[in-house]
């Protein structure tokens, strides 16, 4: 095949055999058919329940043509563990349903399975059917998830109350900076050392979901209400709170920011904190605990090798308020909303 090979050369099933049969993992439980017939079969044993997600990356919306490809791949499966990690499920299986136009080279697409193999290997997660069909507009990837949770022990949005304790893992806003970055419209990020801009970067173009962190909450018992964080902290924030029926009071000066980060806001804070807590694309766990049980997180935090923050608590007055020094504050801005 020539460099400049394109998905038209291999037709339809010299492409799903070229790049994405490869994507297949022997090692991942529960296939009982894969690639190959008219439907994929997984097995579930009774004892647990089938989580299913899906997200869609759409090319002029979520990614531009020159982005990398690779980069794309991995972050397509990320961020539907992402969900599977926010529901406390372990992993398994994917689906790929694929709208590419004819001139797309083929070396995007073998680049773009590279990065979803690399995010497979990395969770052991099978590739195990989808679809590909050629369009004249733009490249559309729908990635569907499935993955594994005991019977009923799935973490739902609902459930927090008033008086639990409000965790995030990890940081917040790097992705947003590193989006805002790659836009180039910051003088700030600009001046930055180059280390920085590598790790900010890094938080948007690859993102960790915290598979291991959901599972643990789900083995200790203790999360009330659980969400991931993929449109802001408090987007997010407050749909875990209608969902519970309660609302949440979140201390400013308690979020968890990265060193770059929080060298970004020096200065001009009131400026800049709405982009850290709106931007979006964190994919860090939010979640509420009983207040006997966070005793156990600091624990928990140290083994998994993630910072947990508590960054405040949840409340009977069905709003969610960010507090600075006691005294509430307001954004205008409510997080990423496509309509
Ligand atoms: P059908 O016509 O029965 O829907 P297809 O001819 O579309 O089946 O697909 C043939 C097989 O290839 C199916 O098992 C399907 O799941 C798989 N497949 C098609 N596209 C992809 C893709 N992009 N990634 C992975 N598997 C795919
Ligand atoms: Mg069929």
């Amino acid at each position: 095949m020539t460099n400049d090979a394109t998905v038209a050369s291999l037709g339809e099933f010299g492409l799903i055999d070229h790049c994405f049969k490869t994507l297949e993992r022997t090692d991942v439980p529960g296939v009982g058919m894969g690639i190959g017939d008219d439907a994929a079969v997984f097995l579930v044993p009774r004892t647990q329940d089938l989580l299913a997600t899906t997200d869609t990356l759409v090319e002029g919306v979520h990614f531009v043509r020159d982005a990398d490809p690779r980069d794309l791949g991995w972050k397509a499966v990320a961020v539907n563990l992402s969900d599977i990690a926010a529901m406390g499920g372990e992993p398994r299986w994917y689906l790929l349903s694929i709208t590419l136009p004819s001139s797309t080279p083929l070396a995007w697409v073998e680049r773009l399975a590279l990065g979803m193999n690399e995010a497979g290997a990395r969770f052991r997660v099978t590739l195990a059917g989808g679809n590909t069909t050629r369009t004249d507009g733009p490249i559309v990837l729908t990635i569907n998830m499935f993955g594994v949770v005991g019977h009923e022990r799935s973490l739902l949005r609902a459930g927090a109350a008033a008086g639990n304790r409000l965790f995030v893992s990890g940081t917040i806003g790097d992705a947003a900076l590193g989006l805002r970055h790659l836009l180039g419209v910051d003088e700030t990020l600009r001046r930055m050392d180059p280390a920085a801009i590598r790790f900010l970067m890094e938080r948007h173009l690859r993102p960790m979901p915290r598979t291991d962190l959901g599972l643990t909450l789900v083995d200790a018992a203790i999360a009330r209400a659980v969400i991931d964080v993929s449109d802001g902290l408090l987007a997010d924030a407050q749909h875990l709170c209608r969902s519970s029926g309660v609302g949440a009071d979140i201390d400013l000066r308690r979020i968890p920011l990265s060193p770059p980060a929080r060298q970004w806001l020096e200065g001009s804070e009131h400026d800049r904190w709405p982009l850290l807590l709106t931007g979006g694309e964190d994919y860090e766990l939010l979640f509420a605990v009983a207040p006997g049980a966070a005793d156990q997180l600091p624990a928990i935090a140290a083994r998994l090798g993630v910072t947990l923050t508590e960054i405040g608590i949840v409340t009977d007055r069905k709003e969610v308020r960010l507090l600075d020094n006691g005294n509430p504050l307001s954004f205008a801005v409510p997080g990423f909303r496509h309509f």
